[in-house]
């Protein structure tokens, strides 16, 4: 049947009213531990007061202006970025898919003006995610993404994940770049091994390629570092960010060094809405909050904490955890032989909001405010939920 929302998700039968910090309630007053965070978008929390009260002060002000005028906000949050980051330059967007988007046309550009007109295709890592566009569903390749979206953009080689010597393989002269989450969220929170990460650096180098990290979902902050790929000491020519960026308000980033973004000149690319005052508002708001000095070392710590215990509850119920994944506070935990979409279902109706991912995980992604209070009642409730389930049989 159709419905007026066009009914391309299979929705959860709740409807959230209201948000506080690290929890949301729904219609009946029911209270939910968000360690979902909206896919990892609300790393402030709901309602944090100070994006409430940047995005009320803008709103009296100025929402919108087009981007043929200056946006001094816009100005300010890329020198941030560029400040605490690889990059020199960046171009704001709305959204994950516009991010990537940018990015690849900056790797073909940049080729083209080198001289070197027919390096366009990238290589990615199979089991990856890069927004909903024809680009990058053609460049995560997977079936369920793609299927009767033919023809497809072409230029992407997609090889099995982590596999350093496939990438190797698959470059050739047409090769202008390598594009990777360094862990990946939908794929089932599988960091790439630090080994890789530099591996992959080296081919860029040796070949002459950019490298560019999707960083859209394990970035700003998340990891305890602005950005994931910073554990790993190298550093890329191009990063998607967006999810965290704007903590809730739709924002996204490409981030470039110099040299990676020489062919983005006048009039190659743009976007009406992105960098908006409004945005930029709220961006530069989040950025007040995650560059307070004790932001980035407190979400480390948190993380740490949250993989504890997410090990010592494997210890617990080996027979329903395989494996604890993940880096920080994006962690996941791989449910063998239990439906993941039953089981997650099963923690929401107990208060504990988690996500789906790939391969048999349950995900989380909690804000970055998260306390240790919070992580002690997640835990409380998944082992309620493991131990009903060995009783009583495992959600279906
Ligand atoms: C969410 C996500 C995207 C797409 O972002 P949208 O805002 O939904 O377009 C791309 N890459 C990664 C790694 C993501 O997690």
């Amino acid at each position: 049947m159709i419905t007026p929302l066009l009914p391309t998700y299979a929705r959860v039968p709740i409807a959230f009213e209201r948000g506080e910090g690290m929890y949301l309630f729904d219609e009946n007053g029911k209270k939910y531990l968000d360690f979902y965070a909206g896919i990892g978008v609300m790393c402030l929390g709901h309602c944090h007061p100070t994006l409430v009260n940047a995005l009320c002060d803008q709103a009296h002000k100025l929402w919108h202006t087009a981007n043929t005028y200056r946006i001094p906000l816009g100005e300010k949050l890329a020198q941030r970025l560029v400040d605490n980051s690889f990059a020199d330059t960046v171009f704001f967007t709305n959204s994950g898919a516009e991010a990537i988007e940018c990015a690849i046309k900056m790797v073909r550009k940049y080729h083209y003006d080198k001289g070197n007109k027919g390096k366009h295709r990238l290589i990615t890592m199979s089991s990856a995610f890069h927004g909903r566009t024809l680009a990058g569903i053609a460049a995560a390749g997977q079936e369920k993404l793609v299927k009767g979206f033919d023809p497809l953009p072409g230029g992407f080689d997609v090889v099995p994940f982590g596999d350093i010597e496939a990438v190797k393989a698959a470059i050739g002269p047409e090769t202008g770049g390598i594009m990777v989450e360094p862990i990946q969220g939908e794929g089932g929170i599988r960091p790439v091994p630090v080994d890789v990460m530099r591996a992959l650096r080296d081919l860029c180098d040796e070949n002459g390629l950019l490298l560019v990290f999707d960083e859209i979902q394990c970035g700003m902050g998340r990891t305890g570092k602005l950005f994931a790929h910073e554990w790993s000491d190298i550093t890329p020519d191009i990063v998607t960010s967006a999810k965290g960026i704007g903590g809730g308000f739709p924002l996204g980033a490409c981030l470039a060094t110099e040299d990676a973004a020489s062919g983005m000149t006048v009039g190659t690319h743009g976007s009406t809405y992105g960098g908006n005052p409004l945005g930029m508002a709220v961006g530069n708001a989040v950025m007040d909050e995650m560059l307070k000095p004790e932001f980035l070392p407190r979400v480390k710590q948190m993380g740490d904490l949250l993989q504890g215990r997410l090990a010592a509850l494997q210890q617990r119920h080996g027979d329903f955890i395989q494996e604890v994944r993940g880096m920080g506070l994006m962690a996941g935990i791989r449910l063998p032989d239990v439906p993941t979409k039953a089981a997650t279902l099963d923690f929401t109706e107990r208060g504990l909001l988690p996500a789906v991912a790939g391969d048999m995980v349950v995900r989380m992604l909690p804000p970055l405010i998260v306390e240790e209070s919070h992580i002690d009642e997640a835990m409380e409730i998944y082992d309620a939920a493991f131990e009903d389930w060995r009783k009583n049989g495992i959600p279906s």
